[in-house]
């Protein structure tokens, strides 16, 4: 059977056959939005992550503008930071530091004829001079109130994230949601969308709280979009990697160039299927997109493709 199954493979090569990417589409149903630069490679991975079964597979999720829409309508949704930044709960001063800071810093997050390297100490900065913003603040914030801002957020999951992650928690498959967003904020929206599942952990930025409840200080280190290679292998999170070795096929999900990097702390990773979802500047972005990720979903405010996936994945796993 397995002689006859290569056997299979290999004929498919050869005639140049996707059927696991074919069947995908088809399930998913919206292939003009779909990109693949190497149609091969991504078939490979696919093969993989079927064979392997849900038991060797984790996901690696960034969560702005990943897990959570970019926009709905039209209508742009805010990001992790963005929501502390404009709640009503904040002074005007951060309010108005914050809108100045996003307007130097977020070109250059998004300009794509930067490298990552030129780029990081900028993204650096951005970060050191928000965390100044809220901490010079008076009063400062407190932690309930960052509840209090996830129950009001314009943070809205893609459509069937909820299904995603049911899913994952259901097949036992470990989600990493690795964020340079505000992770106090990401596991409150993550509660009011009833998805703060077990199996699901949280890396990101963190404000830490006094005892009072009052904002002491930030984690550290910063993780931003373009170090998040590096974050992941900080000494506070091996062990998470260690537990999940026998898990070297990943599902990786971004919507940043950045993102790409995100299996990094993966120990002997093997199938890394790179999923991009592009949200902006189509045109412009996308050589770039394609070059980076195995997939890339244009404009798709929904997780519908990787839960296709998924479903060959647990499902269909032989
Ligand atoms: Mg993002």
């Amino acid at each position: 059977m397995v002689l006859r199954k290569g056997l299979l493979y290999q004929l498919m090569s050869w005639a140049k056959m996707t059927p696991l990417v074919d069947q995908v589409l088809k399930a998913y149903g919206r292939s003009e939005q779909v990109k693949i630069q190497n149609l091969e490679h991504t078939e490979k991975l696919l093969r993989s992550l079927v064979s392997s079964g849900p038991q060797s597979l984790q996901v690696i999720t960034d969560f702005d503008a990943t897990l959570s829409r970019y926009h709905v309508n039209g209508k742009k949704c805010e990001s992790s930071y963005g929501v502390i930044a404009h709640s009503p709960l904040v002074t005007k001063k951060v309010k108005d530091e914050a809108i100045e800071l996003f307007d130097k810093y977020y070109p250059i997050e998004i300009n794509v004829s930067m490298t990552a390297e030129e780029k990081t100490p900028y993204m650096i900065e951005w970060y050191e001079k928000s965390h100044d913003s809220f901490l010079s603040s008076s009063p400062r914030l407190k932690l309930s109130q960052i509840t209090e801002m996830a129950k009001d957020a314009h943070v809205i999951l893609r459509d069937n994230s909820h299904k995603l992650l049911k899913t994952l928690h259901k097949a036992n498959i470990p989600a990493l949601i690795l964020s340079a967003g505000m992770g106090n904020l990401v596991e409150e929206i993550l509660k009011v969308n009833s998805v703060n599942l077990p199996n699901v952990k949280v890396i990101a930025n963190f404000m830490k709280f006094d005892e009072t409840g009052t904002l002491k200080e930030f984690s550290e280190p910063v993780v931003h979009v373009y170090n998040k290679n590096e974050a992941v292998l900080h000494d506070d999170h091996t062990a998470y990697f260690e537990n999940l070795k026998s898990r070297p096929n990943v599902i990786l999900m971004g919507d940043s160039l950045g993102d790409v990097n995100m299996a990094s702390g993966v120990q002997e990773a093997s199938a890394v299927l790179k999923i991009g979802f592009l949200n902006t500047h189509f045109e412009e972005h996308l050589p770039a997109y394609m070059e980076s990720y195995d997939v890339v979903l244009v404009d798709d405010q929904s997780m519908d493709f990787i839960n296709s996936i998924l479903d060959l994945v647990i499902y269909d796993a032989n």
